[in-house]
């Protein structure tokens, strides 16, 4: 199959001409937070780019990724073909600059590949989500010029990354992190030793993103972020998860025993982790949002070609009773309504800078994945018997599901944080 590279016109892939050449709901950099001067567009209005790449990552998902889902799904694994293939796509650095060897767009068109791989596969799509929305803007915003000009062209090209926040004791209140880094006394290193729980991307990645904490004594303000090469001596990965679903994307603990990392290593400055950690989750919700609308769109699409064109009873197609009927138009309603926050949060964020988009992504993030279990079980139902066995893929929809509401933040916190930022707004 043609590379995503070469289906996109070198000049239509520089984000200076993209804002030039498209109309568009993204908004130019010079009527950054201005958004009076634009006339309003349908939400899911795309750039030519953003049109393109869906077009091609579709069929990339069909063709290559739909034939291996089930059997990825059975052996829990991830195929390493998929992942070669994803990267000779340009997939894995959608928004990492051409110099770097990455392919040069814009959030949206992350989004767009997220939300469209997972319409076949959210194993796949959680992993390049992660990967590009997580790890690569880690390095593109926070990184040196070295840390950048050393990783960024392996994470473009070959090499997949994590993220690693979570531990044992540290879930949603990620800052209780016990991870230490130990800076040694002439400052030339760090010497790392904790753990990490449910690392994604683990077992097929080879550079991590680690969060540990350089001054115990001052809380959250010692939380670093830190450069691990897999290699380095003392890194292992413990075990590797049995899951309900996503089973073919890797989940991992980590140990990190007295693990010897350069100071050029630690990402951005010393003590702003958690600013960091923050951020990126901020931004990265919204690619869990477009993995869960991705997963209702493909659940929904799913069933309903079964109930129209296969399965008949009582003399007619039974997705033709009524009864069926607005099951099926209710679904795809609240699926429209789940990506229309979804993309009103892409171009928020895409306009305005620091935490202007918080509440968007906070609300995307927690109505596509409460939609994305409603319609994917409601999906099971309408197939019947064809819906609830390993045949087809109508159940695993269902069973990946489940991880939207707790990745990335679960829907109790992503509730709290809606309700906290209401609450400045109204309170007096
Ligand atoms: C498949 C998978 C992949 C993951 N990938 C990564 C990864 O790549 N990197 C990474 O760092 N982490 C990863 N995680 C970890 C994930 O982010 C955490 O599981 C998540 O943040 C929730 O933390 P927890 O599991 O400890 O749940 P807990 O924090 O223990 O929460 C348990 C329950 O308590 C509720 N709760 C907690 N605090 C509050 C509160 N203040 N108010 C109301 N309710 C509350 C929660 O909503 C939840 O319902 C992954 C997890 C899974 C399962």
């Amino acid at each position: 199959m043609a590379s995503l590279r070469s289906t996109l016109p070198r000049a239509l892939r520089r984000p200076s001409l993209l804002a030039l050449r498209t109309t568009t709901t993204a908004t130019p950099l010079a009527l950054r937070r201005n958004f009076s001067e634009f006339n309003p567009t349908p939400i899911f209005h795309l750039t030519e780019t953003e049109e393109m790449l869906k077009e091609s990552v579709g069929r990339f998902a069909r063709e290559v990724v739909l034939p291996k889902v089930r059997e990825m799904d059975e052996a829990e694994k991830m195929d390493r073909v998929i992942v070669e293939q994803l990267f000779e796509q340009g997939l894995m650095g959608v928004e990492v600059e051409e110099e770097y060897g990455g392919s040069g767009m814009g959030f949206g068109a992350a989004v767009v590949t997220i939300e469209e791989l997972a319409r076949v596969d959210p194993s796949v799509s959680v992993l390049v989500d992660v990967h590009n929305t997580l790890v690569n803007t880690a390095f593109r915003t926070y990184g040196s010029p070295a840390l950048k000009k050393k990783y960024l062209p392996r994470l473009a090209t070959n090499t997949v990354g994590s993220f690693c926040l979570s531990e044992p004791a540290s879930g949603s209140d990620a800052f209780a992190l016990q991870t230490k880094a130990v800076k040694s006394p002439s400052g030339a290193s760090y010497k790392i030793t904790g753990q990490k729980m449910w690392i994604t991307n683990a077992a097929e990645s080879e550079i991590f993103i680690v969060f540990a904490n350089v001054a115990p004594e001052r809380g959250y303000k010692g939380i670093t972020a830190f450069v691990l090469d897999k290699s380095m001596p003392g890194f292992a990965i413990a075990k590797k998860e049995k899951k309900l679903g996503i089973k073919a994307s890797s989940t991992c603990v980590l140990t990190f025993d007295d693990v010897e990392v350069p100071a050029e290593n630690l990402l951005g400055v010393e003590g702003e982790g958690y600013k960091y950690a923050i951020s990126l989750l901020n931004e990265g919700r919204i690619g869990i949002a477009a993995q869960m609308t991705g997963l209702a769109l493909g659940a929904w699409e799913n069933a309903v070609k079964y109930v129209w064109n296969d399965r008949k009873q009582f003399g007619k197609h039974v997705g033709e009773f009524q009864g069926m009927q607005f099951q099926i138009a209710q679904a795809r309603t609240e699926i429209e309504a789940a990506r229309a926050l979804v993309y009103n949060a892409v171009r928020v964020k895409e306009a305005k800078t620091g935490e202007g988009f918080v509440r968007e992504a906070a609300m995307a993030k927690l109505y596509a994945s409460q939609v994305a279990q409603r319609v994917s079980g409601s999906a099971i139902e309408w197939m019947g018997g064809m819906g609830f066995v390993r045949e087809g893929l109508a159940e695993k929809f269902w069973r990946d599901s489940k991880i939207g509401a707790i990745y990335e933040g679960t829907s109790n916190i992503q509730l709290q944080t809606i309700s906290k930022l209401l609450q400045k707004e109204y309170k007096v």
